[in-house]
């Protein structure tokens, strides 16, 4: 489904499925150039890095592994609070793997910074990120992110495997969420 379709539920629509899919080639042809003849493996964080995961991995030029993890950052309210749990581990071994983290959005970062950690103590002959999404204004702390897609405004957004209380996931375009949806 289109933004046009749920337009009472949205305000702006901040990135188009077309815009996304064109970003999503442009980063898949550097990611094939940067990781030409390494043991690359993409990571998804589920649930929503699944969509970008599905798109870019089929957008890169060759046969890649993937892997996923499931974690949650639990704490007060909605906002992530850095404490976080592995819900799902990864299936692979890391050692001497060069692994792109495919995120969604980086909004406060603590998921990031917490999960790159962790893949340290792992023994990755490389780690980087990948991420759709980031929101500048509302970092925490500043994650290494080699590849962003695009640098959107400190609102809550849905669309592209991106939720409010699993909903919206299935959205093709990203929009901001009108506030009366939650109030
Ligand atoms: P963090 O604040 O960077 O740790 O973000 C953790 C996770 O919260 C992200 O990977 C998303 O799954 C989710 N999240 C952050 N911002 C938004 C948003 O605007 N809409 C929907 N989910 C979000
Ligand atoms: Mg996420």
């Amino acid at each position: 489904m289109r933004a046009a379709d749920i337009a009472d539920d949205l305000t702006d629509v901040l990135v188009t499925q077309e815009q996304i899919h064109d970003k999503l080639d442009e980063i898949a042809a550097r990611v094939a150039a940067d990781y030409a003849g390494k043991d690359l493996l993409l990571v998804g964080v589920l649930k929503g890095a699944v969509m970008v995961m599905a798109d870019f991995s089929r957008a890169l030029p060759e046969l890649v592994p993937m892997d996923w993890m499931a974690v949650s950052s639990y704490g007060a309210g909605t906002k992530s609070s850095g404490v976080v749990q592995i819900r799902k581990d990864l299936d692979t071994d890391i050692t001497d793997k060069h692994v792109l983290i495919v995120e969604d959005i980086i909004d406060s970062g603590l998921t990031l910074d917490w999960l790159l950690k962790n893949f340290e103590a792992r023994g990755a002959a490389s780690i980087e990120v990948f991420a759709l999404l980031r929101k500048p204004d509302a970092a925490k702390v500043e994650i290494p992110c080699r590849y962003v897609g695009f640098d959107i405004p400190n609102d809550f957004v849905v669309g592209y495997g991106l939720d409010f209380a699993e909903k919206y996931r299935n959205l093709r375009d990203v929009a901001v969420l009108a506030p009366h949806v939650y109030a």
